[in-house]
């Protein structure tokens, strides 16, 4: 699974964030890499004094046994959009594993069974000869009764006939994913113009019995042949190749799909909407994008570069892509970011966008997660969900190892830091190991540490091993367990046969034991001994994080000279003694930067400055600005850095620069402003232009009204959108002037802007602005505009608060997301603050009982939580 890209998922994440005490995972799928803008009332939630979890039971989570063996799933099938129900006919082939055995017991929630029989031949046609069979069924498991006993490996065909009813399914979803119904139907009775009438499946974890009969656990892999019949004006996906379709009577079409090579059945998936589709190809293999017919012009822009990922994950594994065909599916109100099912990935409808949001954000990482899933995760099963890591972490990796080949290790470290920033700040509440076989549930696996810690612990094992070793290991591992499953162990062994090293104190000390090292690290300089001196310690808490032992890498600078010394860090404190003619220009502890780790490097203004101009990698560029930054006042080196740093090849060094120079020092404005207003104007890139529009808007200088003014027509969103907020405040009249021409907008960031705007600047005559946007605009894309709808509330006369109290309360009674309900109530319990305690008592009583009458309709039992300490 990953993560989403839309414009709204920052407030999707900074949800993800504040709610962790609540949502305790996140991201079956795709994790947001982008560290979330927090500014709303919510974080002022104190999440400490939230407890949910004192019940759960941290326990040991073996594998499942496997009794008997899935072998062959065949399903004939049809859906029913009225009832949203599923008629189905399973013939499962199967056989008992080690032990003879006369039962078996199969995954099956919420069916209605008509018949559970034996088969007695092999018969494939409709007319299938079976013999009743005893079973009993608790709406979960179906334990079935054989008229003998069977030997290890000897095969059997069950035949069930049922009714699935994904609606009637008992169970829970997580952050990750919002539901677990296993399949959706979508705008079933087809009434709302706006979204595509639709069916489709989400497998993971254990979720593909709910509409499938089988044994839902990743240890077991299949075969598998779908007949499906697909109502007319429908287009269907499903797993594996597709075979001849046949025409019905009633003039519906049955597609058959088979997937020749077993896989497991949380990835079994079909998707049946009027998808527009566009095909493509990869070494004769199918590639597919199915969208939106809204959408089919702009399909090849967002999904083209498959073919091409397909080559280089190909080439990188030296195991080429392992299906017939790989199918990517959009659908809507997907109940994650996106998930790979085998040849058949699906992505929630935010990947859908035009050649003008493309500008800002491609969709290449999420495309390249869920590829590389193919390989890990689909060819190479994690056995247990306890190794989930299996599959994320390299999913994770997968999007680094595309920038790379794409654009270049600079622009991959871009990411590999925005991993390491994720997975820290996770840590600061979250202590547990990337595998863990002891967990409270399932779904909390989902988490930053299975995703991007385990992606930096493969860059640091690549880095341990060298690139050489690194591929030849992850293609032993995929060749060595390709079509079953693994665990952790499988790919440590891979490693130490191609390496011929012991490799347990790396995945014992990275994957099997929580935390990172904290390094304190200083230097001097012995000029009669003629050695630098590097201490380093370890601060981690002990004794609950160990003592980590890394082998870094240290390169000293001196004389124009760069040398390289290799220590092995493996105690709290040590001291480094390298010989050293001279005092070094620097010395750069971890010369790679790949150590996953939170570190004090005690070094000077100078020395930082020569990193930033020495040292090779984004991260040293990084590091080196971050200091800088907190140290650029009247410092007219540090200004020349900064002068530099807005020029850089990399964007992410110009946005960085450009978010943190201080154009207020009179250096720095003397020095950079010009460049600044180039950068505003014309970077090659909007991320950087945008963030060069909301510097200048800091000094508030009436001459860049013409600026912004051009820029609110630039062909990014991102740019229009803060050039709006910029000239909201330079200057209320000309904000006020041009808002009104963006209103209709689609893209929600310009919408945000203006009515961030609006809630500064606005006037009564804004008011339909904000009631139009929210009426048309649910979930989280409505979290912001609720919260400017209520402070440019508080602005307003009495009669408009008391119209504007009714959205609100509508919102916060009947949104579906309770973050989005909480907004609103806080929304109006703002409007207190405006009351005076003794001449406005009758609108307080009012407004109280409006807030309790929320509070009181509350039904999720997170947001009563909150509710009964707000009291
Ligand atoms: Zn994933």
């Amino acid at each position: 699974l990953k993560k989403q890209t839309a414009s709204y998922n920052l407030t999707i994440t900074a949800f993800l964030v504040l709610c962790i005490g609540f949502l305790m995972s996140c991201g079956l799928f795709y994790q947001p890499r982008q560290s979330p803008k927090v500014t709303t009332e919510i974080i002022k939630l104190n999440l400490d004094t939230v407890t949910f979890n004192s019940a759960w039971q941290y326990i040991y989570r073996a594998s499942d046994s496997k009794k008997t063996l899935l072998q062959h799933t065949k399903l004939a099938f049809s859906v029913d959009f009225n009832s949203q129900t599923l008629a189905g006919q399973a013939t499962l082939t199967l056989c008992p594993n080690a032990n003879p055995s006369d039962t078996v017991v199969i995954d099956a929630k919420a069916f209605l069974l008509n018949r559970v029989g034996l088969i007695k031949k092999n018969d494939t046609t409709s007319k299938l000869d079976t013999i009743g069979l005893e079973y009993k069924y608790n709406k979960a498991e179906l334990v079935v009764k054989l008229p003998r006993v069977y030997m290890p490996n000897e095969s059997y065909i069950l035949f069930i006939n049922y009714i699935a009813q994904p609606t009637q399914v008992q169970a829970k979803g997580s952050a990750a994913i919002k539901n677990a119904q296993g399949l959706y139907f979508i705008n079933a009775d087809g009434k709302n113009p706006l979204v595509p009438k639709q069916v489709w499946t989400q497998g993971e974890t254990e979720s593909t019995s709910c509409w499938c009969p089988t044994i839902d656990n990743p240890n077991q892999k299949c075969t598998q042949e779908f007949y499906i019949k697909v109502p007319k004006g429908m287009i269907c996906v499903s797993n594996g190749e597709k075979g001849k379709s046949i025409n019905n009577r009633d003039s519906t079409e049955t597609t058959v799909w088979r997937m020749k090579s077993p896989h497991s059945p949380y990835l079994f998936m079909f998707a049946m909407s009027d998808f527009a589709v566009s095909d493509n190809e990869w070494k004769g293999k199918p590639v597919n994008y199915y969208v939106d017919p809204l959408y089919q012009e702009y399909a090849d822009e967002i999904f083209g570069k498959t073919p091409l990922m397909m080559e280089q994950f190909s080439t990188l594994l030296n195991y080429p892509y392992p299906w017939p065909k790989y199918d990517q599916v959009v659908v809507h109100d997907f109940v994650s970011g996106a998930m790979e099912n085998t040849s058949a990935t699906i992505h929630g409808s935010f990947v859908q966008c035009t050649t003008r949001d493309l500008i800002d954000k491609n969709q290449e990482e999420i495309i390249a997660h869920e590829l590389f899933h193919q390989w890990f995760g689909d060819l190479v099963t994690c056995e247990s969900w306890s190794n989930i890591a299996l599959n994320e972490s390299f999913a994770t990796y997968g999007e680094y190892l595309w920038n790379e080949v794409a654009y270049g290790k600079n622009i991959a470290d871009v990411g590999l830091l925005e991993d390491i920033n994720a997975y820290l700040s996770e840590a600061k509440y979250k202590t547990t190991s990337i595998v863990r076989y002891n967990y409270a549930d399932k779904e909390d696996l989902f988490d930053r540490h299975s995703y991007q810690k385990g992606a930096c612990v493969l860059h640091m094992l690549r880095e341990q091993v060298g690139d050489r070793n690194f591929f030849k290991s992850l293609n032993l591992y995929l060749t060595q367990n390709a079509y079953k499953t693994a665990e952790l162990a499988n790919l440590r062994l891979a490693f130490e046969e191609v390496t011929g090293e012991d490799l347990s104190w790396f995945f014992n000390q990275w994957f099997l034991q929580a935390g990172h090292p904290k390094l304190k690290i200083s230097y001097a300089y012995a000029p009669i001994l003629h050695k630098a001196l590097v201490n380093i310690e370890q601060t981690q808490d002990a004794p609950a994080l160990h003592v980590f032992t890394v082998p870094i890498k240290i390169d000293v600078y001196q004389n124009g000279i760069k040398n390289q010394v290799q220590v092995i860090l493996n105690k709290r404190k040590q001291v480094f003694e390298i010989d050293c003619l001279n005092k070094p220009d620097l010395i750069n502890v971890d010369a790679d930067k790949t150590i996953l780790c939170e570190k004090v490097d005690q070094k000077s203004i100078p020395e930082f400055i020569f990193q930033y101009k020495n040292a090779q990698n984004y991260i040293d560029q990084v590091e080196a600005l971050n200091y800088l930054t907190t140290v650029q006042k009247n410092n007219l080196s540090v200004s020349e850095i900064f002068e530099l740093a807005i020029t850089d090849n990399n964007y992410a060094i110009r946005k960085q620069a450009v978010e943190n120079i201080d154009i207020t020092d009179s250096l720095v404005m003397a020095r950079s402003l010009n460049k600044v207003e180039a950068l505003a104007q014309k970077d090659i890139k909007s991320s950087v232009r945008a963030a060069a529009i909301k510097k200048l808007a800091t000094i508030n200088n009436l001459r860049y009204v013409s600026l912004f003014e051009t820029a609110s027509k630039d062909s990014s969103y991102l740019v229009c959108a803060a050039a709006i907020k910029g000239l909201g405040s330079l200057n209320t009249a000309d904000g006020l002037r041009i808002a009104p021409t963006f209103e209709n907008e689609k893209n929600l960031g310009v919408i945000v802007a203006v009515a961030q705007l609006y809630s500064n600047k606005g006037t009564a005559d804004n008011y339909t602005f904000y009631a139009n946007q929210l009426k048309n605009k649910t979930g989280y894309e409505c979290y912001d505009l609720i919260n400017h709808f209520g402070n440019y509330l508080l602005r307003m006369s009495e009669s408009i608060i008391e119209r504007g109290t009714l959205i609100l309360l509508q919102k916060a009674t009947q949104e579906k997301e309770w973050p989005i309900r909480y907004a609103a109530y806080q929304a109006i319990a703002n409007f207190a603050s405006k009351y005076n305690k003794d001449t406005d008592k009758d609108r307080l009583t009012v407004l109280n009982s409006i807030l309790s009458d929320i509070r009181e309709q509350e039904k999720d039992p997170k947001l009563k939580l909150i509710y009964s300490q707000l009291k």
